[in-house]
């Protein structure tokens, strides 16, 4: 029996290039979806949130106005969500993709009942486009995206936020979770998203 019942990881664009550093390294996303088929198969619910990196991230131009440059990232999330989504079917999983802004077909709109509803018929739902504002990057989407469809942990990058029931205290802000640990350091996006699936799986992460 899995620790966790619902967890959101975050699987930085990095970590979807490999050895590459840009685009895709197929042979390093099938492997990451194998990974997460084996936590799907145990029972655990797994939302996850890409990130864009591999193609475009904000502070990438100097020239171009923030916002614009922002925009792009987040169409780079969309990309890297479409792709590995589909990875992640062809070794057997159902996926859901969804953005806090319409892109006409190829995605669903966000919304919370229908993240959990997916969720909890065994769907891995990524949430890509990130907060849908710009300034803002895909770690604070992992945050936010975890509370909202009250996940049991989260992760990102290089900290667990253990949210249990926390998301039903009033005033609590994403910033004020203090007991976030770091799980891993030094090694590439892909070792420590690896290291991440591990730990879920033999549920002994202490999460204080
Ligand atoms: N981004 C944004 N708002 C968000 C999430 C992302 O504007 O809520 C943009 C931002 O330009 C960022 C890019 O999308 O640099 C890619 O996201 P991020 O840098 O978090 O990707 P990662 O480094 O994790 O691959």
């Amino acid at each position: 029996m899995a620790k966790y019942k619902r967890v959101l990881l975050k699987l930085s664009g990095e970590a979807l290039a490999g050895p590459n550093k840009t685009g895709f390294d197929e042979a390093t996303c099938l492997e990451v979806a194998r990974q997460v088929k084996s936590l799907v198969e145990d029972g655990v619910q797994v939302a996850i949130v890409t990130g864009g990196g591999n193609f475009w991230r904000g502070r990438t131009s100097e020239t171009i106005d923030r916002t614009k440059a922002d925009q792009i990232g987040m169409l780079a999330t969309v990309m890297n969500c479409v792709y590995v989504s589909d990875i992640f079917r062809y070794v057997g999983l159902k996926t859901s993709v969804m953005t806090p802004f319409v892109c006409g077909a190829f995605t669903e709109l966000f919304s919370k009942d229908k993240a959990v509803k997916a969720l909890e018929a065994g769907e891995v739902v990524f949430f890509a486009g990130g907060t849908g504002h710009p300034y803002f990057s895909t770690d604070t989407a992992t945050v936010l995206r975890a509370i909202e469809i009250e996940a049991d942990v989260s992760w990102n990058e290089t900290a667990w936020y253990p949210f249990k029931n926390q998301h039903r205290r009033s005033g609590r802000g994403i910033n004020d979770h203090a007991s976030a640990k770091k799980c891993g350091s030094g090694g590439t996006c892909y070792d420590v998203f690896w290291t991440v699936v591990s730990v879920i799986a033999d549920q002994t992460v202490n999460i204080g």
